[in-house]
């Protein structure tokens, strides 16, 4: 059969994300996106290094191996396509694309910094000290990392209000999001050594989109001093296609000023800034447009930082922007800016909302200007709030 690619589709040629589907007859196995179908790649290429429920054994055959299918790739699905090969995407059962190594989430937007800073700690500078030097992270719970359409069940745990005596427990009452980008680690460092700005590209396998699920009243009772817990780790979801890094090339934009300039370590030739377009929908309604060009920090900048300790890093460490703000209000990519704080409740179709509510469903998408001058596009990352599971007091 011949793949019919329709104009203006975000998963043309120039995209090709990869990711990880099961079908009636097959389990889960590596596929590549193409418009509306999913090509199996195994039985399409006949290499058993796709016949695996993750991307991690192709990802860790390095940059040279990645660049090679993808001509492979591109040249097949332009000709005549054995029809066994191709499933229309609405019949496969997206799974998790990745064996998740190590999880870090950063924090690289100055917007949501700030916010944050003024939200958190109302009485002093909204930057700490350290904000314009470092990309600030911490480690996350890789082992909850879960493909889109899975359900999330609210969080119980401790919190206490700024006017409460004491801590309670229960379940969480300012359950939230927080829109970002995850870049997937293909080829690891050993430890003792470092990854350099200008190897990011060749070390990147993919980016996905990544909603962080952030109990607020859980993570302001906690973080002090060590930083995000349990108010984080309970779910982080992710969607299910890598787009490969070369096809960002054409969304690569300058990152903003950085000023003061950074130390020698975190210095970009070029820097990896790039041109993506958010868009957070809360039941249906379109309720922010977080823009990814406004991050300070680069993922290249992130990835140095991560090693330059000598921490080594592996196939399948998925690190993530932190939340993209940008300046406006309707740039805000968690639910805490937007509604600041939950003071201003902002209007959910006949609703007026602050935090999620069990039943909501958020779907986080986004697209990218891609070569020879579409749009490419990430596909979404969707999540829906069960009630709170009976915990034990
Ligand atoms: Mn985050």
């Amino acid at each position: 059969m011949k793949i019919e690619i329709p104009e203006g589709s975000p998963f043309g040629l120039v995209n090709l994300p990869y990711g990880v589907f099961s079908t009636r007859e097959s389990g889960p196995r590596v596929g590549v996106r193409v418009a509306d179908f999913v090509v199996d790649l195994a039985m399409a290429l006949g290499d058993e290094v796709f016949a695996r429920p993750s991307l991690n054994a192709f990802m860790a055959q390095g940059f040279d191996r990645w660049k090679e299918v993808r001509g492979r790739i591109t040249e097949l699905v332009s000709g005549e396509v054995p029809g066994e090969v191709v499933h229309a995407v609405a019949d496969v059962t997206p799974h998790l694309p990745i064996e998740v190594g190590d999880y870090v989430d950063f924090y690289a937007s100055e917007h949501h910094a700030s916010n944050l800073g003024r939200l958190f700690r109302p009485d002093s500078e909204p930057l700490m000290p350290n904000w314009k030097h470092l990309p600030v992270g911490y480690h996350g719970r890789a082992g909850t990392v879960v493909v889109s359409g899975t359900d999330i069940v609210r969080p119980c745990g401790q919190r206490k209000a700024a006017d409460e005596t004491a801590p309670t427990f229960g379940e969480c009452r300012r359950l939230d999001i927080e829109a970002e980008l995850g870049f997937v680690v293909g080829t690891g460092s050993p430890l003792g050594s470092s990854v350099s700005t200008a190897e990011f590209a060749r070390r990147v396998f993919g980016v996905v989109l990544v909603n962080d699920w952030s109990a607020r009243d859980i993570q302001a009772w906690e973080y002090v001093p060590l930083g995000p817990f349990l108010g984080k780790s309970f779910a982080t979801s992710i969607s299910p296609w890598v787009v490969p890094l070369v096809a960002l090339e054409a969304a690569r934009v300058p990152t903003p000023p950085q000023d003061p300039e950074p130390l020698p370590y975190l210095r970009e030739a070029e820097p990896w800034g790039l041109d993506i377009d958010l868009t957070v929908s809360w039941n249906g309604q379109d309720v922010s447009h977080p823009p990814y060009r406004e991050m300070y920090w680069s993922p290249a900048q992130m990835l140095a930082h991560m090693t330059v300790n000598g921490a080594a890093s592996r196939t399948g460490d998925l690190y993530a922007s932190g939340t993209i703000s940008g300046p406006e209000k309707d740039q805000r990519g968690a639910f805490i800016e937007l509604t600041w704080g939950g003071k201003e409740p902002i209007q959910v179709g006949d609703e007026e909302r602050t935090f999620l509510l069990d039943g909501d469903e958020v779907v986080i998408s986004a697209t990218a200007p891609g070569a020879g001058g579409g749009r490419i596009g990430f596909g979404e990352v969707r999540g829906r709030i069960l009630p709170a599971t009976e915990a034990k007091r």
